[in-house]
């Protein structure tokens, strides 16, 4: 339902909200906001509000600060865990220029061109996200650790899973914010969960995660324990994915990648999406797995993607194409994890998806056998190539892929990859522990 200006307001009111969170994602998917009182409410929603955008990663220089806030009355919603006196509630902005016109480097923005293209081509993108993320335990100083409550018995905990009670919790409140959650289930490693929500259109879907990762965070800290969506926080045990899995639909929300009579149940669309998907993918990894710890998770192992391939079969390919058809025709995206920005990670997979179609860019003959249990003659031979090993690999490859670099825009990709230079320099250049581990007895 479309919420007007009037409907915010009498919504504020009636509810009681004190505060509203004007919110915003930086350059590195860090959720920013301004916090204003029900009183500046109108003039928020009237897009007066101004802010420094010198101070948010990716905006803009000193010289040219000043930026304005445009909420989208339509993201409002009210923190159940605020309700009652002095309730809290959020709009989710979009970033304009001082002269009226979308800033270049807000990446809602970024996302809206690529929903935009899509739209000329006459379709929609629908995303279903599964995010997974650990719950830790924190220390007397409430400081996180690493040990998660799934060691109970070592610690001497209550009887009851402190894990399960905060999962259950997280879910309350975002079906409570109107959230349609799926499945909500333990994942492998201990300490490890996922919550599934219903797919929606890219711009929402992408605002979802940015406000499933708030909630999340949020209701651990509730139940005194911290949720980190940190790709590999524990070497040994499985890494956290954000499995992405998209669809396009036509104008009357036909699912355009169902053919009943294609190969496998597949649209020439749904190869042709995956086909320029193949062809950007190494390109794409600096934005779907932007840091340092991302390609710990991409290892062997843990049912996370190291290899570029793709099956309906078996789990462990880059891109899976889960059994249903019909309206549930969808390819899902295993690399991205939940460190990335979802506006960049959407743009890039509906762009490169995009440019297939256009393009008619085949995707390889699918592989159904357990990759992991190829030789490298036999993958060499079968034409699989490899994700990039580690952030440096990966920065390399952005830089070579101009179409990513321009789906990304002109102003956020030399700050983007300046930063992630600096980032993978600020890792290589330290001495980690296992340097000292290995090398100092040995030499
Ligand atoms: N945790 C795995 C990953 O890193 C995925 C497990 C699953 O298939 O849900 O992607
Ligand atoms: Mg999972
Ligand atoms: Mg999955």
């Amino acid at each position: 339902a479309d919420l007007t200006v009037q409907d915010v307001l009498r919504m504020a009111k009636e509810n009681n909200v004190k505060f509203i969170r004007l919110q915003f994602t930086d350059m590195f998917g860090i959720l920013k906001n301004v916090a204003i009182t029900e009183k500046q409410l109108e003039k928020a929603l009237n897009n007066e509000l101004m802010f420094d955008g010198s101070s948010i990663e990716g905006y803009v220089r000193i010289e040219e600060s000043d930026m304005y806030l445009r909420p989208d009355p339509n993201t409002f919603v009210i923190y159940p865990w605020t309700q009652g006196e002095g309730a809290e509630a959020r709009l989710i902005c979009d970033i304009y220029n001082p002269d009226g016109t979308p800033f270049e480097g807000d990446p809602r923005y970024i996302l809206k061109r690529a929903t935009q293209k899509a739209l000329d081509m006459g379709y929609t993108l629908n995303v279903g996200p599964e995010c997974e993320f650990f719950l830790f335990h924190t220390d007397s100083e409430g400081v996180p650790t690493i040990k998660t409550h799934d060691k109970a018995g070592y610690f001497d905990m209550a009887p009851v899973d402190l894990g399960e009670n905060a999962r259950r919790d997280m879910v309350i409140n975002l079906e409570k914010m109107g959230f349609e959650v799926e499945a909500s289930h333990h994942e492998l490693a201990p300490g490890q969960h996922e919550i599934g929500f219903k797919y929606s259109e890219a711009i929402s879907a992408a605002d979802n995660i940015m406000t499933f990762r708030y909630v999340v965070r949020v209701i651990a800290q509730r139940h005194g324990l911290h949720a980190s969506f940190m790709p590999k926080p524990v070497f040994g045990i499985a890494g956290s994915g954000m499995h992405t899995n998209m669809s396009l639909s036509t104008v009357d929300g036909t699912n355009a990648f169902y053919d009943e009579n294609g190969k496998d149940g597949l649209s020439q669309a749904a190869y042709y999406f995956m086909g320029g998907i193949f062809k950007h993918i190494k390109g794409m990894a600096a934005i779907t797995n932007p840091t340092v710890n991302s390609y710990k998770r991409l290892v062997p192992g843990y049912e996370a993607p190291v290899y570029i391939a793709w099956s309906g079969k078996n789990r462990s390919p880059l891109i899976r194409v889960p059994a249903k058809r019909g309206a549930s025709t969808r390819v899902e995206l295993r690399n991205p994890d939940p460190s990335c920005n979802p506006y960049f990670t959407m743009a890039a997979a509906l762009q490169a998806g995009l440019e297939g179609i256009e393009k008619k860019i085949n995707p390889p003959e699918p592989t159904n056998v357990n990759i992991y249990e190829m030789t490298p003659e036999e993958r060499t031979e079968a034409g699989i190539d490899n994700l990039p090993g580690n952030l440096f690999e990966a920065i390399l490859e952005l830089e070579k892929d101009d179409f990513i670099k321009k789906a990304m825009g002109d102003h956020v990709h030399p700050l983007y990859l300046e930063a992630k230079k600096l980032e993978w320099h600020n890792f290589a250049s330290r001495v980690h522990q296992w340097e000292v581990d290995e090398y100092l007895t040995k030499f």
